[in-house]
């Protein structure tokens, strides 16, 4: 039995990772601001004698006595992190130095996770962890996409000078139930439109792809990850490699709901990627980890929840 720190713990992933690891029957505090993350998402958890939750922005220190650490705080739908940039950038990288603070007086084994974001616009498909990214600087997207970057360079930094014991992942786009009905991503905003038989809000021409990850699948990579040798740091891709345009999305759940919604088409956001898919040879040797939940069974699945959410 261990005592883990999950920053970000009341968010979609973040929720998910503290459930699991509650069941497996560690202490568990979870640090959140709620700024995109909600009690809601916690609520079977706020009983349980193991279960602390800490309202607390990761840009401020935080100290507490753990074994390990996940830094899952920062928001990550585009809408959320672009609303203020600069606190998403603080989050990212104070966020970093801070946690990495405290991993260190602690000795305790610290993840971050990070994100298929750092790849940018990538111009090697499928991403392999060896490939730098082309990434935009100065862009919209930056404040997500660079913070997590020079939070990746502050884990190395950290193992390099300090012997922190680090891990970092790099999750591709992941759905699953908890995440907020208005969060602003693709799976959830297509759900919902089509459960209300409103138009489908198609950004550009939907030729461009993503490679979608159930949920529960990350969970199971990123516990995985924890618990590797410490002499392995990774980053390592946590992903599904099944790749689908947006438009194919956009069918599959107008099919899948049988609405009514017809699908419209949207400007596309400034340096939108065109396609990104993980390559998950290394997480397929290391942590002996693949993703076992197809697209399909994952929607079905979310769908169900919005339908009991009622959105
Ligand atoms: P989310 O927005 O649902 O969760 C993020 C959580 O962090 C929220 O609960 C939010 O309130 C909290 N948070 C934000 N800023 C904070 C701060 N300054 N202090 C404390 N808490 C703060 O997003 P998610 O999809 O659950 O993502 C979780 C993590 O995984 C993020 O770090 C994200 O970058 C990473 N990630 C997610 C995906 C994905 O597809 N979902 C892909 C790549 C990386
Ligand atoms: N997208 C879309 N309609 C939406 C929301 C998103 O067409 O209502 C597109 C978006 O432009 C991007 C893709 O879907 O090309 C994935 O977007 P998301 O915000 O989920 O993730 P990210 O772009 O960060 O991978």
């Amino acid at each position: 039995m261990k005592r883990i720190l999950v920053s970000g713990g009341a968010g979609f992933i973040g929720s998910h990772l503290c459930t699991r690891l509650i069941n497996e029957g560690h202490d568990v505090i979870c640090l959140d601001n709620l700024f995109t993350g909600s009690k809601d998402n916690i609520v079977h958890l706020m009983n349980n004698h193991r279960f602390e939750f800490v309202r607390h922005d990761v840009t401020l220190p935080y100290s507490a006595e753990v074994d390990e650490i996940y830094n899952l705080a920062c928001p990550a739908s585009p809408i959320r992190y672009q609303h203020d940039a600069i606190q998403t950038v603080k989050t990212s990288v104070m966020g970093a130095i801070n946690l990495l603070g405290l991993a260190m007086r602690l000795d305790a084994k610290i993840l971050q996770a990070s994100t298929s974001e750092i790849y940018g616009d990538p111009k090697v498909h499928p991403q392999p962890e060896s490939y730098w990214g082309n990434v935009n600087p100065i862009g919209y997207r930056s404040c997500y996409d660079e913070g997590k970057r020079c939070a990746e360079t502050l884990f190395m930094d950290y193992h390099r000078q300090n012997n922190v014991r680090i891990k970092i992942i790099r999750i591709f786009n992941t759905y699953g139930p908890c995440m907020l009905p208005n969060d602003g991503r693709v799976v959830s905003n297509f759900l919902v439109q089509a459960l209300q038989n409103e138009d489908i809000t198609i950004y550009g021409s939907g030729s461009q792809t993503r490679s979608f990850q159930y949920v529960d699948d990350l969970i199971e990579g990123m516990i995985r990850m924890m618990d590797t040798d410490d002499s392995f740091t990774g980053p390592v891709n946590i992903g599904n490699p099944k790749e689908y345009s947006i438009l194919e999305l956009a069918e599959k759940v107008i099919s899948m709901t049988e609405s009514k919604s017809k699908i419209i088409f949207k400007p596309l956001p400034d340096d939108d990627p065109k396609q990104r898919r993980p390559d998950i040879t290394l997480a397929k040797e290391m942590l002996g980890w693949s993703p076992t939940v197809e697209l399909e069974e994952g929607l079905r699945r979310m769908i169900d929840y919005f339908k009991d959410y009622k959105v």
